[in-house]
């Protein structure tokens, strides 16, 4: 790796983190707002996104610990904001779901994120789209490093099938191509691409 490479990739990195800081802050505005915990209000985005959940997936997505995720789905279900009931499947297995006052938090957390989106720019669309797909790289390289557990993006997906010939990545599911920019970094759809894994 040269010198210019090595700056690039540390300069990327320094602003993926200055990136991570500024939404943490927005974040806890909006669980200040709310009178929640961070770690609460990504509960409650993570249940509005992929829908009802077992406590222990919750963990794995938020790459916490198991107690850490059972004491503050506890404290959502005090405040009501969501509600826990046994797997049909396995009684050992607690599914956590939100209530109709958690799906209203959940409706304000979007609306306070999509604040912070940037505006759209079609004329930068391939600059952006180059740049989504390097930091899904970056994703992906970082589960195989063991230090992502939770990766819903498509370069990590078993119906991704990547650039070929000159024709885009196409998504086999959805039938559908995907340029660079239509990747998607948390797809409720995604299917691992190794099932052991
Ligand atoms: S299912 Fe979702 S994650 Fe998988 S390739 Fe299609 S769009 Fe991407």
């Amino acid at each position: 790796m040269s010198a210019g490479t090595a700056d690039v990739d540390r300069k990327l990195l320094d602003a993926i983190e200055r990136l991570g800081r500024a939404l943490r802050a927005a974040r806890q505005r909006i669980a200040t707002d709310l009178g929640l915990t961070t770690l609460q209000i990504e509960i409650i985005d993570r249940l509005d996104h992929l829908g009802p959940l077992p406590v222990g997936q919750l963990a794995r997505e938020l790459d916490v610990s198991q107690p850490t995720a059972s004491d503050a789905v506890a404290a959502l279900e005090r405040k009501l904001l969501l509600e826990r009931r046994r797997s049909p499947d396995d009684g050992r297995i607690t599914i956590a779901g939100l209530t109709d006052t958690g799906q209203a938090s959940a409706d304000r957390i979007r609306d306070g994120l999509r604040a912070l989106r940037p505006r759209s720019d079609d004329s930068r669309a391939l600059d952006r789209g180059t740049a989504l797909e390097v930091l899904l790289q970056e994703i992906l390289r970082l589960q195989e490093a063991g230090v992502i557990t939770i990766n819903r993006s498509c370069l990590s997906c078993r119906h991704y099938q990547p650039p070929a010939d000159g024709n885009p990545a196409h998504c086999h599911l959805l039938d559908t191509r995907l340029e660079t920019h239509e990747l998607r970094v948390d797809c409720p759809d995604h299917a691992t691409a190794d099932p052991e894994s």
